[in-house]
C-alpha cells in the first residue's frame, strides 16, 4: 500500500504535462536558503532521538492542532518552564505514550499540509505503507525507532540522501556559532551556512533587551552605550556571520514599519531606548529605524535582507508564561507594506545590488501591495508562501495573486522555513508539484509554451533560490 500518489496535487485536466514537468525537476538538489534546523545535529552527527522527540515535540504545527482539540501540551511532551508557581500537569517523557496520543488524533490533520508532509516522511523515509492511526501507532513507532539507530539515518547521512546542496540555519546576533565552527572544522563537506537574526538586539520589547545590548558590546568590543558603537557592533557581527557562510539576514518584526531618521535623531532615540524608554511609540520607531539601518548595512556588505512581519507572537500570555516562545500561539495580523516600507524604500529601494525579500502572513497584501512593490523596486523580491500559507492552496494563491504584476522573476523560489529536518524533502516536493501544476495550467490555456514551462519549472525549483540568496 502507498501513502502518497505519484499524481499528488495534479488536477485531471493538466495532469500529463504537470507530471512531465515534475519528472524533470523532482531530482534537482534541494537549496534551502531559510530555515531553523539545529546546526548541532550536523556538527555532532549523533542519532536522532526517539520518534516522538524527533517528529512531534518540536513541531508547533502538530501540537497546536491537538491543543485546539483539548489535548494538553504537557501530554505531548512539550516542556514547561521551570517555575514551580504555575499549575502544570507533569510533562510526558515517554516517547511511545506521546506517539500513541498523536496517532489517535492523526485524523485531525486531514486536508492539511502537515498530513501531506508526514505521510511523505513515513513512506519515503521510513518505508511505511499503512496509514497512521491508533491501531498502527506501535508498529510505526517501532519501525521508525529502529531505523533512527542506524548509521544511514544520522543527520549527515540524511542530509546527503535528501540531496541538499546547501541549507541555511538561523542564529541570533549573540550566538557564538560554535556548531557552525565545528561543522567547518570537521572536514565534512555538507554545506551548512548561518543567517544573521538580530531581533534580540534590535527590538526593545524582546526579553532581556538591555542585557542583550551589554552582551553585544562585550562580544564585539564596541561601545553599545552609543549609537555609533551599537551600529559598529552590528557590522562586526554581520562580518562574523559571513565567515560562517551567511549570505542573508532575517528580521521578524511585528509590522513592516520602517523609518528614515537623520543620524542625529536616530542617535537621540537610541539614547532614550538605551535608558529603557517606556514609551511604546518610541520603541516602535526604534524597530522601524533599525530595519532601515539593516538595509543600509546590506547595501554595504551584500547580505540579502529578509523581512518576516505580521505575526502577533505569543498571543496567549498563559501559554507564554508556562511554556515560552514558539508554542503555536503566533497569530497572523493584517499587515500594511505600501506605507510602512516607504521610508526604507526612499532610502535604498532603487539600489540594484541590494536584495530585500518580503514575506507576508496577510495574503490580502499580495495583489494589492506586495506584487506591485516588487514589480517595480529593483531592491525588492517576494518570498514564497510562508508559515500558515505554506500549503498547496497557499502556494497556488501566491502564484495567482503575484504573477500578473511581479512575474516569476521577482520571486525567489521555495524555502522550507522548517525546524523539522525529516520533512524537508516532502516540503520541497509539495512546492515543486504546485508550481508544476500552475505552469501546466498556463500551457493548457496557451499562455506559455511548453519549453518555457520546463525552463520555469527548473528556475522555481532550484535556480531562483540560489540566485536570490547568492548561494
Ligand atoms: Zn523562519
Amino acid at each position: 500500500m502507498a501513502l502518497t500518489d505519484p499524481d499528488l496535487l495534479f488536477a485531471p485536466e493538466t495532469r500529463s504535462l504537470a507530471r512531465a514537468l515534475h519528472a524533470s525537476v523532482k531530482d534537482l538538489p534541494i537549496v534551502s536558503p531559510h530555515g531553523h534546523t539545529d546546526p548541532r545535529w550536523y556538527a555532532l552527527n549523533e542519532p536522532f532521538p526517539d520518534p516522538a522527540q524527533l517528529l512531534i515535540v518540536p513541531d508547533h504545527y502538530i501540537f497546536r492542532m491537538l491543543f485546539s482539540q483539548g489535548v494538553r501540551l504537557e501530554e505531548l511532551g512539550v516542556p514547561t518552564l521551570a517555575d514551580p508557581t504555575f499549575d502544570c500537569a507533569p510533562v510526558e517523557t515517554d516517547g511511545r505514550t506521546i506517539w500513541r496520543r498523536f496517532a489517535e488524533h492523526y485524523y485531525l490533520f486531514r486536508g492539511t499540509p502537515t498530513r501531506l508532509w508526514l505521510d511523505h516522511v513515513f513512506e519515503h523515509l521510513f518505508g511505511i505503507g499503512e496509514p497512521l492511526n491508533a491501531n498502527t501507532a506501535d508498529a510505526h513507532y517501532d519501525t521508525i525507532a529502529t531505523l533512527l539507530q542506524r548509521e544511514d539515518y544520522r543527520p549527515r547521512a540524511l542530509f546527503e540522501r535528501f540531496n541538499i546542496e546547501v541549507i541555511a540555519t538561523t542564529e541570533g546576533a549573540l550566538d557564538d556559532l560554535k556548531w557552525h565552527r565545528a561543522i567547518r572544522d570537521s572536514g565534512w563537506n555538507g554545506r551548512v551556512v548561518t543567517a544573521y537574526r538580530p531581533d534580540a538586539v534590535v527590538d526593545p520589547d524582546f526579553e532581556g533587551f538591555s542585557a542583550n545590548l551589554d552582551r553585544l558590546g562585550e562580544i564585539t568590543g564596541c561601545d553599545t552605550g552609543t549609537w555609533a558603537g551599537y551600529l559598529d557592533a552590528h557590522r562586526k557581527r554581520r562580518a562574523y556571520f559571513k565567515e560562517f557562510g551567511a549570505t542573508s539576514s532575517d528580521h521578524g518584526h511585528p509590522t513592516a514599519e520602517t523609518a528614515n531618521l537623520s543620524d542625529a535623531a536616530a542617535g537621540e532615540l537610541f539614547n532614550r531606548i538605551r535608558r529603557g524608554s517606556d514609551d511604546e511609540r518610541e520603541r516602535r520607531l526604534f524597530r522601524a529605524q533599525m530595519l532601515t539601518e539593516m538595509a543600509k548595512m546590506s547595501r554595504d556588505d551584500g547580505l540579502v535582507m529578509q523581512i518576516h512581519p505580521g505575526s502577533w507572537r505569543n498571543h496567549s500570555p498563559s501559554i507564554f508564561q508556562k511554556f515560552g516562545r514558539d508554542k503555536g500561539f503566533d497569530i497572523p495580523t493584517r499587515t500594511d507594506y505600501v506605507t510602512a516600507l516607504k521610508p526604507l524604500l526612499d532610502c535604498v529601494g532603487l539600489e540594484r545590488d541590494l536584495t530585500i525579500i518580503l514575506f507576508t502572513l496577510d495574503e490580502t497584501s499580495y495583489a494589492r501591495e506586495l506584487a506591485p512593490l516588487a514589480g517595480v523596486y529593483p531592491a525588492l523580491k517576494l518570498g514564497p508562501a510562508w508559515w500558515f500559507h505554506d500549503s498547496p492552496e497557499g502556494m497556488r494563491r501566491f502564484r495567482e495573486m503575484t504573477t500578473e504584476t511581479a512575474g516569476f522573476y521577482n520571486t525567489v523560489g521555495f524555502n522550507d522555513d522548517t525546524r523539522a529536518f525529516p520533512s524537508i524533502p516532502a516540503r520541497h516536493d509539495v512546492a515543486r508539484r504546485v508550481d508544476c501544476a500552475f505552469l501546466a495550467r498556463l500551457v493548457a490555456e496557451h499562455r506559455l509554451r511548453e519549453e518555457e514551462a520546463h525552463e520555469l519549472a527548473r528556475e522555481l525549483a532550484y535556480t531562483l533560490a540560489k540566485k536570490a540568496y547568492r548561494l
